[in-house]
């Protein structure tokens, strides 16, 4: 079956893929844990790295070659992903730019492609932030608040968003708005808009951005709409249809965070490992004993499980089939596998663990964040209770 809007990508080798592999894996040798640690204590961007992906293509590879990208697709996406995490960077500094222009190239007018598409290719304009979540809905998406009504030839904005991640460091946003009320529309997954909004015109006008301190190093932010104005010509698609669109971007979306967690995983595997040959307690080296082995061997089960689930998945989007199930079981998967290695690597490094050097306490921290966003793991269960097992709709 082929999915509700994409066409299938390009036939891409396992040749090219490993050279893909091989040009990312050398890009970030030029960012090593100093690099990240820096960052992490800052609390600030990692320009440079994005910058560098950008320059390299790589941030550009789901962009049709019509409007400026490589139109490698998405299993390309995902090794790159995944080749960023296994050397251990960080992917979340950038990643929305690769799937959010999804809803703009697939639902889009030609003429809003021709407009932005291009810019976002060659690293011009930079749409990195997504606006969906609102503090009192959560997971709730269809309760969220903020709205758009329509003036003239612009929209009105009105509400809030939280863990706008990125909004700082982005020229464009994906905005979710209500442009019909709940009580006024047919079907409950109706009313709801998707724009373009182009921060640099309504900062201070309209628009406050005020960043989150969070536990990791993830530029997210909380945002406010005061009356915020929205060319009518930004609503993507149809007026109403807004949460549908998103809702088709969530497979990359999901596949490509899959892929992350399965480098964070491999990434533990390989330092747990090479810390559990070098490290002699006792006389001989901890990873003789079966207890330190075997939590590392069923962490590379798992993840090895995860990366066969995520592959599946993306080749089914490549190919252009419906692929729901597995991106969503490739990614709690892969979250889970890459959480039960970042448990085992902090656990087989002892005190050591703990020193920010070793950078396991950095990458602890950052791999946790799968499980929660940007679905959390409930949700997934949920929606292959409902729609994969045919068990009742629970919410
Ligand atoms: C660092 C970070 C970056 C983020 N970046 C973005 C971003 O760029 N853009 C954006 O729009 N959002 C972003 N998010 C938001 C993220 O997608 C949400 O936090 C996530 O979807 C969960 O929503 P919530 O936090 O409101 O949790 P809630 O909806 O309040 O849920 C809390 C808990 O209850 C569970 N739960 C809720 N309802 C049910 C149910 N019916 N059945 C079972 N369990 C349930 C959830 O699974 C969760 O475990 C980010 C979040 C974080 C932390």
């Amino acid at each position: 079956m082929a999915h509700a809007d994409t066409a299938a990508a390009p036939e891409i080798t396992d040749d090219v893929l490993n050279e893909v592999r091989a040009s990312v894996e050398q890009l970030c040798a030029g960012f090593p844990g100093a690099y990240w640690r820096e960052k992490d204590r800052e609390r600030a961007y990692p320009g440079e790295f994005v910058q560098a992906l950008q320059d390299a293509g790589y941030l550009a590879v789901l962009i049709p070659e019509e409007y400026g990208g490589s139109g490698l697709g998405l299993r390309a996406a995902a090794t790159i992903l995944e080749t960023v995490h296994r050397s251990g960077c960080n992917g979340a500094a950038c990643h929305a730019q690769m799937y959010i222009m999804g809803t703009l190239l697939r639902h889009g007018s030609e003429e809003q492609k021709r407009k932005w598409l291009p810019g976002i290719a060659s690293g011009e304009l930079r749409l990195q932030a997504f606006g969906v979540t609102e503090p009192t809905s959560g997971t709730d998406t269809l309760s969220l608040r903020t709205t758009a009504k329509r003036d003239g030839d612009h929209y009105i904005v009105n509400g809030q968003k939280i863990w706008t991640s990125r909004a700082e460091h982005s020229d464009l946003m994906l905005l979710l708005a209500r442009t019909t009320p709940r009580d006024q529309v047919e079907k409950r997954t109706e009313g709801l808009s998707v724009f373009v909004v182009d921060m640099r015109e309504v900062k201070d006008a309209g628009l406050t951005i005020r960043p989150i301190r969070t536990m990791i190093n993830h530029n997210t932010t909380e945002v406010f709409f005061d009356n915020m104005k929205v060319p009518a010509a930004n609503l993507i698609g149809e007026e109403g249809k807004g949460f549908r669109y998103i809702i088709d971007g969530m497979n990359a979306e999901r596949l490509l965070i899959a892929h992350e967690s399965i480098g964070d995983s491999r990434w533990f595997i390989k330092t747990a490992t090479d810390y559990a040959n070098s490290r002699e307690v006792f006389g001989r080296p901890i990873g003789k004993n079966q207890s330190i082995q075997f939590p590392i061997a069923k962490a590379y089960a798992e993840t090895e499980a995860a990366a066969l689930m995520a592959a599946k998945g993306a080749r089914m989007f490549d190919a252009g089939e419906a692929c729901g199930p597995e991106a969503n079981m490739s990614k709690m998967l892969a979250a889970e596998a890459a959480w039960h290695a970042a448990e085992i690597c902090m656990q087989t490094h002892g005190g050591f663990a703990f020193a920010e050097e070793y950078d396991v306490e950095r990458k602890f921290r950052e791999t946790r964040l799968y499980q929660i966003a940007p679905v959390s793991t409930n949700l997934i269960l949920s929606y292959i209770a409902e729609h994969v097992l045919g068990l009742p709709r629970s919410f």
